[in-house]
């Protein structure tokens, strides 16, 4: 299976990284999103990522001169999958949003077109039968700052085609990522089942008074050579993001440290405008 003509369907916070990196790879990409002026926005965030793929990458303006020229736009999305040998989907986090793109992608593109999606917490297993080729669909999911940060989760469900699934593997590979099979459907990968439950259980032991968030991450860093601990992550992950997580659960179970939790990450955090590195303070300053 030979990929060289990629579209990607929503050009937000993931979907305009993952378009850039695939162009910058050599691809032919095609950026789709609900409308032109939601686009022309996308184009503009690309001279920013640009400069972050000088700094951080070595890239040279002609490779991102390059890059550029590879990408088309469209809002249409029978044109802008005409030719596609694979779908990267990255439209928002909502069941219903990706059930109704689902149904219409199906009817527009065409039959040989592998349909990958990038969601963190929807499982493949949900989407497959409304993408009416379940066998060439899977989970290929990026984490922020793509090129940087650049793991690529591969996770098919039970009906997923084997050869579908080493294709996407060889394919993130080739865009730069370090490319990481999963073998069966778990939610939150392997990333965040190992993430979110250290967060989890540090959040604890600062909320329930057992230790403050300096001597929690010293020991952490100390104890198993970890560059930095859980809060210093936080910061990164943004404490809204910790926030919604936590106050989902306390909404969901009633659970009293949780709800404990909330409280205290909206007075300390969330109220002070302390939202982590984007905002220059949260557990610690930047
Ligand atoms: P976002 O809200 O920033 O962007 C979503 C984009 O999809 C927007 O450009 C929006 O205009 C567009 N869109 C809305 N409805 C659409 C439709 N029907 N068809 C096509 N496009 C549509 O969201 P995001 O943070 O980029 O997340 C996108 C996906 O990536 C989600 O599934 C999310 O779980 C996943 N993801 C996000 C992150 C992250 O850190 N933000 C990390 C990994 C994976």
């Amino acid at each position: 299976m030979d990929i060289k003509n990629v579209t990607v369907a929503g050009s937000g916070v993931l979907g305009y990284q993952i378009a850039f990196q695939t162009a910058f790879h050599g691809y032919n990409v095609t950026v789709y999103d609900i409308n032109d002026e939601v686009l022309e926005k996308a184009k503009a965030k690309f001279d920013i990522l640009g400069e972050a793929f000088i700094k951080d990458l070595n890239a040279t303006q002609s490779q991102l001169d390059e890059a550029r020229g590879r990408m088309q736009y469209s809002a249409d999305l029978a044109v802008a999958t005409q030719h596609a040998d694979l779908v990267i989907e990255a439209v928002p986090e909502s069941p219903q949003i990706k059930t109704d793109f689902y149904h219409k992608l199906a009817k527009v593109a065409p039959e040989k077109t592998i349909f990958v999606t990038n969601s963190s917490t929807l499982l493949p297993s949900q989407f497959a039968g409304e993408t009416g080729r379940p066998a060439k669909f899977l989970a290929l999911h990026f984490a922020n700052e793509i090129w940087k940060h650049n793991t690529a989760e591969i996770m098919g469900h039970p009906g997923t085609d084997k050869e579908v699934f080493d294709t996407i593997v060889g394919f993130a590979k080739t865009i730069g990522m370090v490319a990481l099979p999963l073998y069966k459907e778990q939610p939150g990968y392997i990333v965040n089942s190992l993430l979110v439950p250290l967060l989890t259980a540090a959040t604890n032991l600062l909320v329930s008074g057992v230790s403050d968030a300096e001597t929690i991450d010293k020991t952490w860093m100390v104890a198993t050579g970890a560059p930095i601990g859980p809060f210093a992550i936080l910061d990164i992950v943004g404490i809204t993001t910790a926030y919604n997580i936590n106050k989902m659960a306390a909404d969901a179970t009633g659970d009293a440290l949780k709800v404990q939790t909330v409280k205290y990450l909206k007075e300390q955090f969330i109220d002070k405008n302390k939202l982590g590195v984007s905002t220059g303070e949260g557990f610690y300053s930047y």
